[in-house]
């Protein structure tokens, strides 16, 4: 018999005290960041949903590894057992370690980028952007249409267009595309998964043209969860199975171990081609630290070697998906306005339905930010007009498509209760909507402004 509730499948053996807060202290804390929740020290956050990423807690058996990690410079026996897993879930002969995702992206896209190449994806995630560009290459978004419709219940909201991709690639020529890269699960696109179908078609494609097919593949167990639950023909096949499945069909992946790596810090490079790896190797060797450690300790590597089975069980993959669901189905019950359907690592609430009375020039999303804090100390991060918004010659915001709050959820971090607090914390926030007004930006900079940006309540 299947019980109504989905616990956490693990017990806690070490804990780290939350310092509780009046709302009093929390006026002063939030006028003492300029209402901004990355000057907030952490010690003054009660639930801290700000990212998912490097956030995770690690297991005992984690832990362990940690005691046993080979700090050798070369060979390090921790290396090999990290090369071995990550060999065998992405089906690639060359894998290189980094510190983190970016690394990994600034060594590969600074070899297939530069001037007058372009680069396809669902969604290029903020760093992947950012190291296509900085390069003089151009980073092309193509999301299936459907995705921008934050109501629309449809399975995998994280598709790429193929159809555009096919004209894209006619347009820029096969021969100036750099690479299409499928982000899985889509994280700027709401977290939201990319189907079996979706990658074999991406893969043909890419075969038919001559173009390189890479993953950025984060939240590739997420997404694995989803692709079993919801595409027919995965419903008998293990989450690992569908995940190696799916990254076999690229010629390479990337990913940031700081997601479903269950780990604080780390990442990889995989891929097939062996002049490839080469070059990149040449790069890593450079930058991030010699082919057996890139940039990671002996210990980091037997943690995300253990995170890496892990998060492929199945008790911690529905426990982990459930949860986020359990989270925003009870807020989308309440009438709080979020993105649907759920996604796998967090919940998206629409601050311009929250509160349709506050113009998006006083932004709302970060109206919804400061007023979860100071209710119940509940951190979470804008994504709207401070994060993306522009402004015109005359200096007026040019808003973002979209003011959402984004609630991303650490892994085996918080408990059930946790969550039943966040959703009293919002029953509050919601009885006092009309109530919220505004805020005006008076101090920014010109690149990343959400990071630093100072706020006053109008
Ligand atoms: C986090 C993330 C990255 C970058 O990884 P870092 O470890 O933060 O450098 C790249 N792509 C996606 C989809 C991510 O979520």
């Amino acid at each position: 018999m299947a019980f109504k509730t989905t616990i956490e499948p693990f017990k806690i053996k070490m804990i780290e005290p939350i310092h509780l807060s009046s709302v009093s202290k929390r006026k002063q804390y939030l006028s003492d960041a300029f209402y901004n929740p990355f000057l907030i020290s952490s010690d003054q956050v009660i639930i801290d949903f700000l990212t998912d990423s490097g956030t995770s807690a690690m297991s005992s058996a984690q832990w362990a590894g940690i005691m046993e990690g080979d700090e050798a410079y070369a060979g390090s026996k921790s290396w090999k057992k990290m090369e071995k897993v990550v060999r065998n879930l992405t089906g690639c002969a060359y894998i290189l370690p980094t510190h983190q995702g970016r690394a990994a992206e600034r060594i590969l896209y600074g070899y297939l980028g530069g001037k007058g190449k372009v680069f396809f994806s669902n969604t290029h995630f903020d760093t992947t952007r950012a190291n296509i560009e900085v390069t003089g290459a151009e980073a092309v978004d193509m999301v299936v249409e459907e995705a921008n419709d934050p109501l629309l219940e449809l399975p995998f909201k994280g598709n790429l267009d193929v159809v555009k991709l096919e004209e894209k690639i006619k347009e820029f020529g096969p021969s100036n595309v750099g690479a299409v890269i499928l982000t899985v699960t889509n994280n700027s696109g709401g977290g939201q998964p990319v189907s079996m179908e979706n990658a074999k078609a991406v893969r043909h494609i890419c075969k038919r043209y001559g173009i390189i097919f890479l993953i950025d593949s984060c939240r590739v167990a997420e997404n694995a969860w989803f692709i079993h639950h919801r595409e027919e023909g995965y419903g008998n096949m293990s989450y690992k199975k569908i995940a190696k499945e799916m990254l076999a069909l690229a010629d390479g992946s990337i990913m940031s171990a700081k997601k479903d790596g269950l780990v604080n810090m780390g990442g990889y490079l995989a891929l097939k081609n062996k002049n490839l790896a080469e070059a990149c190797n040449n790069s890593l060797i450079i930058t991030e630290g010699f082919s057996t450690y890139g940039g990671l300790s002996g210990r980091d590597m037997e943690a995300i070697a253990q995170g890496l089975k892990e998060v492929f069980h199945p008790d911690y993959l529905n426990y982990r998906i459930k949860s986020t669901g359990y989270l925003g189905n009870k807020l989308d019950e309440m009438g709080v306005p979020v993105m649907k359907p759920i996604g796998g690592h967090a919940v998206y609430v629409d601050a311009r339905a929250f509160y349709p009375h506050i113009p998006v020039e006083e932004y709302p999303g970060q109206a919804l930010v400061a007023n979860l804090y100071l209710t119940g100390g509940i951190r979470c991060v804008e994504i709207g007009s401070v994060m993306f918004g522009k402004y015109d010659d005359n200096g007026k915001l040019i808003p973002a498509p979209m003011e959402l709050v984004r609630l991303a959820i650490p892994r085996r971090v918080y408990t059930q209760s946790h969550i039943e607090y966040v959703i009293e914390v919002f029953e509050k926030v919601l009885t006092r909507r009309k109530q919220a007004k505004g805020f005006r930006i008076i101090k920014e900079s010109k690149f990343l402004r959400h990071f630093t940006a100072h706020f006053e309540p109008l």
